[in-house]
């Protein structure tokens, strides 16, 4: 008899990730599934991975109360899943006192504590080369920088490793009620379960359709990004943002966990498209070069873009009309600083409560060789020779490491994973000289064939097979 979980999640960005923690940490029977080779394939990989302090959300709205309530959360989340968690403070600029003035009492409003108004001269204090017509600008000293693929993945293993079950590369067909339990099938497999959460992102209405709950018009918007090099001399020490507009807060600039720096994103209506074009990264240069005198686009080493999924303007966390199903619509920004209020809620809405077990398993540290003291690290040499093996030259990421969050408790088997995980690939030359040694690594490990390690998703294959045969495969 297959065994029937209390709640079976549909999708594994970070707020699915969030809601998975959360609901096995209070000692539920959860199985998380994703159609995506790994975790924080979506949104939740390509953002700025802000935890917003919350001034932004227009008051009274979801976003506003979910961001306030989980910026709080991530202090202690971070900690326990021993994460960075780099509170560097963020500052809104521009040249109009009321709209900063308005934005001021927009965070008081939605809770917002630590806010300061600063005139030209504090501003230069913290940031000598703004361009002359800036004159005012908002500070908000709790805005905080985080990993937002590490923080999914974190939030993944730690509900693995206390029970939680990760289905991947799952594709979802049919869905009937018998009872009170639905029968979820996928192409793999039956999953029976007494609750549903369709926390699907830009797939929302996919979904909806195979369990016949309620669609939602959907709006998709791409934000492309320059990524600069840690070298960069763009080196803010927080994240500058212009005064928001309609169509939201704005091209920033900002230092990330990792000690690069992001400027972008732009916010153009498209289908749900990761693609960058030759006017987005256009209007970036030219909206940065409206806040900074100099911006270091020389330093430059990727282009990217993210696609947020909008329904009207607030998020929607709701309990569908068919008992058992709770519906998490148009998260998009500031999804990621909401998440683990979002994951609050859902047990909630669900009747679980929000209490959790004690005692429950610590994962591992997303440590890497080079973090640890030079002492440490001639040890671990000794130990396994793998870790005197460079694979990345640029962020130094060894085969030992690769091969550690490899054998992690999610069964990964593709480049992107081991980089969202490892930086290799991360650095200057952006996986030119290492992405083939991953590709070997990832195949000796998991004991696959090479032509079957992917790039990202199913479809995205490296290799088709043999040109020529070599000796040991290197
Ligand atoms: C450019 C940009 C910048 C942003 N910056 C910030 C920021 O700085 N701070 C902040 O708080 N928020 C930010 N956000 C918002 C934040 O990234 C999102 O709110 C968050 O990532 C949404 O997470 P999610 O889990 O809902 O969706 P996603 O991460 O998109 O996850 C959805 C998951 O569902 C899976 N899926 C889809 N369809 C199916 C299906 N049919 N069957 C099974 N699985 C399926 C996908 O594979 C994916 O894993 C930004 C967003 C963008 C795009």
């Amino acid at each position: 008899m297959k065994k029937t979980y209390d709640a079976v999640i549909i999708g594994g960005g970070v707020v699915g990730a969030a809601v998975f923690n959360k609901l096995v940490r209070i000692g539920k029977k959860i199985a998380l599934i994703d159609s995506a080779s790994d975790v924080a394939t979506g949104a939740s990989k390509a953002n700025s991975g802000l935890i917003h302090a919350g001034y932004d959300p227009e008051p009274g709205t979801l976003k506003a109360k979910l961001n306030v309530e989980g910026a709080k959360l991530y202090p202690k989340i971070c900690k326990r899943l021993s994460l960075p968690l780099k509170v560097c403070g963020a500052l809104v600029v521009g040249d109009d006192k009321k709209k900063v003035q308005a934005l001021y009492t927009r965070g008081i409003q939605n809770g917002v504590k630590e806010l300061y108004i600063l005139n030209r001269k504090e501003l230069l204090k913290i940031l000598p080369d703004l361009q002359e017509h800036i004159t005012v600008g908002l500070y908000a000293k709790t805005s905080a920088l985080i990993s937002p693929y590490l923080l999914t993945v974190s939030l993944c293993e730690e509900a693995i490793i206390n029970g939680g079950e990760l289905f991947l590369e799952e594709d979802l067909e049919s869905c009937q009620k018998e009872k009170d339990i639905f029968i979820l099938k996928t192409k793999k497999g039956t999953f029976k379960t007494k609750n549903i959460i369709n926390s699907a992102g830009y797939g929302y209405n996919d979904v909806a359709k195979i369990l016949g709950t309620e669609e939602y018009p959907l709006e998709y918007r791409r934000g492309e990004y320059f990524v600069f090099s840690k070298d960069s001399t763009t080196k803010v020490p927080c994240t500058l943002f212009p005064l928001p507009t309609e169509k939201g807060k704005g091209v920033l600039i900002t230092p990330t966990v990792d000690g690069n720096y992001l400027v972008g994103p732009t916010s153009e209506k498209s289908d749900y498209e990761t693609i960058t074009t030759e006017n987005g990264l256009k209007e970036i240069k030219e909206k940065a070069g409206l806040i900074l005198n100099k911006v270091d686009f020389k330093n430059a080493i990727r282009v990217f873009s993210g696609v947020r999924t909008i329904c009207g303007k607030d998020f929607i966390v709701e309990k569908s009309k068919t008992n058992g199903i709770i519906n998490l619509v148009g998260i998009c920004s500031p999804g990621l600083s909401s998440a683990p209020a979002i994951a609050n809620m859902v047990a909630k809405l669900l009747g679980f409560g929000t209490k959790e077990l004690k005692d429950l398993k610590k994962i591992e540290p997303y440590k890497m060789l080079k973090e640890y003291p030079i002492k440490e690290q001639n040890e671990m040499i000794k130990k396994n020779k793998d870790y005197g093996e460079i694979v990345c030259k640029c962020e130094k990421i060894t085969k030992g490491d690769i091969v550690a969050v490899l054998k992690r408790p999610i069964k990964i088997h593709s480049v992107d994973a081991i980089k969202r995980r490892t930086d290799a690939g991360m650095g200057i030359c952006q996986g030119g000289f290492c992405f083939t040694k991953v590709v070997n690594i990832i195949a000796k490990t998991r004991k696959m064939k090479y032509e079957d390690v992917l790039k990202e998703n199913r479809g995205s294959k490296v290799a088709v097979g043999d040109i020529r045969e070599v000796n040991d495969g290197n």
